[in-house]
């Protein structure tokens, strides 16, 4: 890239004058840059802040945050969204305890050992926190590169992955990759924004290839994805006579492993909502039901699919109910159910219940 160092310059001008005031980079320690690009896979900055700033402050370092138990670690992670990656965490902090004495791997490919870090967050974590040279490639790199260089290759393929990342390398400031990578992603996320991007505030705008064809909108090129599934599910709400609801917890190797939720189950289609209920609790606590009225509907999306579930009184069972498919059950008043990890799609349950968590 020719102009590589003109763009490397401009670019580290304008972060150093404009980039966020973010507590992981005010203080970027490897453990707390890790915890951050772990919150930050999938989800936007303002709403990582207060679940990183309650993280920290309740596991300050790796050492505290192996030895706690994992229902802490989900409850401080409830509402985030996908919980694999706090689970990943917990048992990779037992791991950097375990086999490196605390201390998190120096380069990408030690991180990359580790559960639930991938190529982009090793060189994140590598970069950011040590000045390792590697090239971070996030969504928002992808964008600013693809214009940079009006990319006509479909960014979310393998071959245009490879010429991203090679743009990217070639670009970045071996005396500096911290900043470098963080100036890229910052670029992405102020000002070279999918859909309104500030070109007049650009501070590359004048090597930028799609500003000079007046075409920023056609970039990156995508290839269109599959349609996103649809699927049904049905589940009960159950009080006992001292008005305790019962919540069952998910396998740690299902969706939402290891949250808390309402038992329920899929509805196959061709089956009533009803039956479909009363088999799940049949298949997955060993109880017989009588199931009451409809109580609520509740539509949650996830990254692959799109989720209707109906919930249902349940009014009476038999027999007590055992964990099987659910590896625990637990009975909980109204008031203390915030006490349990439990999932957003949960809490949208319990809101659409009328009931506070
Ligand atoms: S000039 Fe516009 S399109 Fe090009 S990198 Fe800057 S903000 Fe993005």
């Amino acid at each position: 890239m020719e102009n590589a160092a003109v763009i490397r310059d401009l670019l580290a001008a304008w972060y150093h004058l404009r980039r966020r005031r973010l507590p992981w980079r005010e203080d970027p320690t490897p453990y707390r840059v890790w915890i951050s690009e772990i919150m930050l896979q999938q989800t936007q900055v303002a709403t990582v802040l207060p679940y990183f700033d309650r993280f920290i402050e309740a596991f300050p370092n790796v050492y505290v945050l192996a030895a706690a138990d994992e229902q802490a670690v989900l409850g401080l992670w409830a509402g985030l969204g996908y919980y694999r990656r706090a689970r990943f965490l917990h048992a990779a902090a037992k791991a950097v305890v375990t086999d490196h004495r605390g201390v998190l791997p120096d380069t990408p490919d030690g991180l990359r050992a580790l559960p639930g870090i991938g190529p982009y967050t090793a060189n994140a974590i590598a970069s950011v926190s040590r000045g390792y040279p590697a090239a971070v490639v996030d969504g928002n790199v992808n964008r600013v590169i693809a214009r940079l260089l009006a990319l006509e290759t479909e960014v979310n393929t393998s071959a245009g992955q490879r010429l991203v990342q090679s743009a990217a390398d070639a670009l970045l400031d071996r005396a500096d990759p911290s900043s470098h990578n963080q100036a890229m992603m910052e670029l992405g996320a102020l000002v070279c924004s999918p859909r309104q991007p500030r070109c007049d505030a650009c501070p590359i705008a004048t090597e930028c290839t799609a500003r000079a064809l007046d075409a920023w909108s056609r970039y990156p090129l995508k290839r269109k994805k599959a349609a996103q599934k649809r699927a049904h599910e049905v589940a009960g709400l159950y009080r006992r006579h001292d008005g305790s609801i019962l919540l069952a917890q998910r396998p740690d190797d299902a969706l939402l492993g290891g949250l808390w939720e309402l038992p329920g189950g899929i509805m196959p289609r061709g089956d009533s909502r009803k039956s479909a209920l009363a088999r799940a609790w049949r298949e997955r606590l060993d109880l017989r039901t009588d199931i009451g009225a409809h109580r609520a509907c509740v539509e949650h999306v996830f990254s692959h699919r799109r989720l209707t579930l109906e919930i249902y009184d349940v009014r009476h069972v038999v027999g007590d109910p055992q964990p099987s498919w659910y590896p625990a059950i637990t009975w909980r008043q109204p008031d203390g159910l915030h006490q349990l990890p439990l999932s957003k799609l949960s809490r949208k349950v319990f809101a659409a219940l009328g009931i506070a968590v």
